[in-house]
């Protein structure tokens, strides 16, 4: 959907300096951390060794920071930071074959995905942006909306360079600088956008790019020169964070968990709706904060309607991530391969009935076939709490009022997905749905121009739309 004109000629990217370094004031710098081994959780080879920042580093990048913000950054005239951001979305363009290469190494998705998703709507997202940067006093902010300052920002694993985007673009649109930690697990093509940052001449210190683990982060986002704080992880870390800044003045948005109900009404196109189920749960291997990974479905229905699912994930290939034949890659890494295997040692051990996908699995590598559990009660491990990973728990419903008490029966509330051919329907349900985003007959959409964010422990803030200007903006 975001065809411009041909990308400008590239610069001699030869000259660059080495990836996979820290990327501080506009040049990349060995980190005086222990250095990380990111590995292809496809094949579990060590694919980069990479430099990491200890806390004077984070100093550092951070004061780098605020002098681009003070000096050039936070008084460049609108239409001048458009022109940056915008040659940065084309840089992306250009570069999109390497950065999807690169994300379905490091993270294990299907190429399909960091191909077609990933890296054209993180280019989007940079291309929106750019839009807004001279509009911001004529867009009901108040006449003259000002930056926040230095914008400490953390980032998951399961969309590093989407996420990297939706940090990124909005707060130099703004006027902010940056300050980005990346996953540990997956800082690579985080990389290869501060390389970008570089190519797109973005002034030194305007984004810095700190690979590291949780105290990087943690270090990063206590910083006393860090105006604004954008999480986007798990609720448990986001609520270590919002506790260790109560009372620090500083502005935060919270982007966590979810647990999203998928809600299939008795008049549904069926086979429309197992499609949307399917990628609901399956898509990045259910790696998604908004998965839809608790399917409601109506009791008069269910058994035809799990009978179409069970044949369809049966199709499903799992298998490396560079094959374009793949549907279903590699978990990201041990660690969360074990956790999805507790969990769904759990729905055994409470009585659900598990069906796995007869797909063969590759041996070598962290892999975990698509697995759905039936009669799932409400008080499940499975059925409450984020399982991260491609296991979809299914519930049933009689009524359209159970069906929406059901959905809203959990701490989070990020997204929910309604089936019905009923227009009065989809609107009277999503009303009633506590949750940041509701899709009608359709499942994981995203764009730029929709604000995404969540509802109780699914965080707050949002980030797209204008109303994702606003977590950057003082008015
Ligand atoms: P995580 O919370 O373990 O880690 C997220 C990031 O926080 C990583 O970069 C990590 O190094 C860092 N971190 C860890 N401890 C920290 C600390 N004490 N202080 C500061 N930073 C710290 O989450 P994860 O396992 O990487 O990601 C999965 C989670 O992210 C899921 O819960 C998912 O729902 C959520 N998520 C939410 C959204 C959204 O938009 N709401 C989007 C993607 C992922």
């Amino acid at each position: 959907n975001w065809e411009y004109a041909p990308a400008p000629e590239s610069r001699d990217i030869a000259n660059l300096k080495p990836a996979y370094r820290m990327f501080v004031d506009g040049k990349f710098v060995e980190g005086s951390g222990e250095p990380l081994k990111t590995v292809n959780p496809a094949t579990e080879e060590v694919l980069a060794e990479v430099g990491t920042a200890s806390a004077a580093d984070v100093d550092n990048a951070v004061k780098a920071a605020r002098r681009a913000y003070d000096r050039i950054w936070g008084r460049m005239p609108g239409a001048e930071r458009a022109k940056y951001i915008f040659r940065i979305a084309r840089l992306i363009q250009e570069r999109a074959r390497e950065l999807a290469v690169l994300e379905s190494l490091d993270n294990g998705k299907p190429i399909r995905e960091s191909r077609d998703v990933d890296v054209p709507t993180a280019a989007a997202h940079f291309f929106y942006h750019a839009g807004w940067a001279d509009k911001l006093g004529y867009a009901g902010f108040g006449p003259d909306p000002r930056p926040l300052g230095v914008a400490g920002q953390v980032i998951p694993w399961n969309f590093p360079l989407l996420m990297a985007a939706w940090k990124i673009a909005p707060a130099l649109a703004c006027g902010n600088t940056v300050v980005l930690k990346p996953a540990e697990t997956t800082p690579l093509t985080a990389l290869v956008l501060a390389e970008i940052c570089q190519q797109a001449d973005l002034p030194p210190g305007v984004v810095n790019i700190l690979p590291g683990a949780g105290d990087v982060g943690s270090e990063l986002v206590n910083h006393a020169g860090v105006d604004k704080v954008a999480f986007t992880g798990s609720t448990e870390v986001g609520k270590l964070i919002q506790r260790s800044l109560a009372g620090s003045g500083k502005k935060m948005t919270m982007e966590l968990g979810g647990k999203a109900a998928n809600i299939v009404f008795d008049d549904a196109p069926l086979d429309q709706a197992v499609e949307g189920i399917v990628n609901g749960i399956f898509f990045n291997q259910g790696h998604v904060c908004c998965a839809g990974s608790r399917l409601l479905v109506q009791e008069s229905i269910a058994d035809e309607l799990l009978d179409k699912l069970r044949y369809r994930v049966s199709t499903l290939r799992v298998g490396d991530s560079l094959d374009k034949n793949t549907d279903v890659g590699a978990i990201n890494s041990r660690a969360q391969l074990e956790k999805i295997q507790e969990l769904a040692a759990a729905g055994d051990a409470e009585g659900a009935q598990r069906w796995t996908s007869p797909v063969p699995v590759p041996e070598k590598g962290f892999f975990f076939a698509p697995t759905v559990f039936s009669d799932v009660q409400q008080s499940m491990r499975i059925a409450r709490e984020e399982i991260f990973g491609p296991v979809l728990s299914v519930l049933t419903f009689r009524t359209p009022d159970e069906a929406v008490a059901k959905a809203n029966n959990t701490p989070y509330g990020l997204s929910a997905g309604i089936w019905t051919e009923k227009g009065s329907r989809i609107l009277w349900a999503a009303q009633r749905m506590r949750a940041g985003v509701v899709w009608a007959n359709t499942f994981n959409r995203f764009d730029p121009t929709a604000p995404f964010g969540g509802y109780q422990e699914s965080g707050f803030g949002r980030e797209g739309g204008r109303a994702g200007l606003e977590a950057y903006l003082d008015v």
